[in-house]
């Protein structure tokens, strides 16, 4: 057993990797599909959609073969809508909403079709926004996430300069560092964050961070307003023995590593545990087994009912050969020569109901061994604490809160997206980016 980046060919590794939801493959089949859709009054779709895009007005816009206006209608309320039409679990969002569901048959592909108007209008740098006169205001945004980017372009189209402070060399936050290569290449991050850009009147300055290389002070001194979308921080430390040893990695680190540096470049184990069972561990998973590793254990210290991540989700892992064991807690890594040898468990229980009726596991005293040469932590980000804590902005153990969607406790600062709800989805930092900028803009008496 060993760690080893030479398990597959060339050509397994593009097998592997390829689009999981790859786009229609001809104008018919997207004109077929958008015709099936019944336009639904009150549309659950739309609801369901935490940015609300009027799915109905954008899938009959295909029908009619205006894909223009079709793409104006997503982006108006989802600037990140190319994005989000390739890594949104919509299985749990529009599509699941959609009425089909009831009739038992396939919900309307809505994901695929909003995918198919804003490749194009990506693919055609379609500028379909433009800036309203400039109000004079100075808005100064830290992080190019997707919170970030979407209160930025909402603020360009109002006319108000924006500079965006990025503490890393690209922008797209954990879009771009996060998930996996199978949903989004490296190159659609940053065409679409060059695409967001285009509408002109954001500068990005990359390398610089909040904390390190520019203050809040400085910055609530040369702007009228600052947002903050510095999403959730590092991972999550077991703080088990054997943290430490070679094989054991963090979960967003090994995804990034795939992407950023492709193939053979990132080793994995033969025999692989994954710790958690959120998205982010689902991914490191089914990228573990499609790198080559023999077996990949999902282990979870709750039951299937408690998982974070979506039937669907758990399905594609499954599918790809991944093991769950349910109510299982890691206790310590054992190793040798410095490396990873064993992964030892505790055997968990549900105990009893506590106040609001939930049931937390409890340790049985029971453990198990497992043999491993690799273990994945994906439990979880730790929010920024001590950033937020020495600029004293209220928080909860780092998480950013708010007022009114996006106020924080000091005036002109406001916050939005994984930074103020600790981690949910891109579609839903999209929607705290607009909610920022509308206050913003309140705020500065624009509109
Ligand atoms: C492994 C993984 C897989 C995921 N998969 C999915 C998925 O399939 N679908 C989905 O919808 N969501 C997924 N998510 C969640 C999604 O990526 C986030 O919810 C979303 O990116 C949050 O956007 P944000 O702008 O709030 O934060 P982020 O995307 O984290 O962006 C924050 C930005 O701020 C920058 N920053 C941080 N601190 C500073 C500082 N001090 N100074 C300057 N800049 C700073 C960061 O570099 C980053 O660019 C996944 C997350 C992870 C970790
Ligand atoms: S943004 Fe996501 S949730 Fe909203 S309609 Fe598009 S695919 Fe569905």
């Amino acid at each position: 057993m060993a760690i080893s980046n030479n398990r597959l060919s060339k050509e397994q590794y593009a097998e592997n990797f390829t689009d999981i939801h790859p786009p229609f493959e001809t104008a018919d089949a997207a004109l077929v599909e958008a015709n099936r859709c019944l336009f639904c009054y009150d549309a659950p779709c739309t609801k369901s959609c935490p940015t609300g895009i009027n799915v109905p007005k954008f899938i009959k816009q295909i029908a009619t073969d205006n894909i223009k206006g079709s793409a104006h209608t997503i982006f108006s309320s989802n600037i990140m809508g190319a994005g989000c039409s390739k890594v949104c679990p919509v299985e749990k969002l529009c599509e699941g909403a959609c009425v089909y569901n009831l009739m038992e048959e396939e919900p309307i592909e809505i994901a695929r079709l909003q995918r198919y108007a804003t490749e194009k209008a990506m693919a055609g740098n379609w500028q379909l926004f433009q800036r309203k006169g400039s109000t004079g205001k100075k808005v100064a945004v830290v992080g190019a996430g997707p919170a970030g980017l979407s209160c930025a372009h909402v603020l360009a189209r109002e006319g108000v300069d924006v500079t965006i402070y990025e503490k890393e060399g690209k922008g797209g936050g954990l879009m771009t560092y996060g998930i996996a290569a199978y949903k989004v290449t490296p190159q659609f991050c940053e065409d679409e964050v060059n695409y967001i850009l285009g509408i002109g009147g954001i500068e990005v300055k990359y390398s610089q961070e909040l904390g390190k290389d520019i203050s809040l002070a400085e910055l609530k001194k040369n702007f009228d307003a600052v947002y903050l979308g510095i999403g959730v921080g590092v991972a999550r430390k077991l703080d088990i023995p054997g943290e430490k040893l070679e094989g054991v990695v963090d979960a967003i680190q090994f995804i990034y590593d795939i992407r950023a540096k492709g193939y053979p470049s990132v080793p994995v184990g033969d025999k692989v545990a994954v710790i958690g069972m959120g998205m982010t561990a689902i991914d490191a998973a089914t990228q573990a087994k499609r790198l080559g590793a023999k077996e990949v254990t999902l282990v979870y210290r709750r039951t299937e009912a408690e998982k974070p991540c979506t039937d669907v989700e758990l399905d594609i892992a499954k599918l790809d050969g991944c093991e769950v064991i349910w109510l299982a807690a890691p206790q310590k890594v054992k190793g040798s020569g410095g490396k990873v040898k064993q992964l030892v468990c505790s055997v968990m229980k549900l105990g009893e109901p506590d106040a609001s009726g939930r049931r937390s596991p409890v340790d049985t005293g029971e453990t198990f061994t497992m043999n491993v040469d690799m273990v994945i932590k994906a439990a979880g980000q730790v929010p920024f604490e001590k950033l937020v804590s020495k600029y004293k902005l209220d928080n909860t153990y780092g998480k950013l809160v708010v007022k009114d969607k996006a106020s924080t406790n000091i005036k002109g600062v406001f916050a939005g997206g994984d930074a103020v709800n600790g981690g949910k989805e891109v579609v839903d930092a999209v929607q705290a980016g607009k909610d920022g900028a509308a206050a913003i803009l309140r705020y500065l008496n624009i509109q």
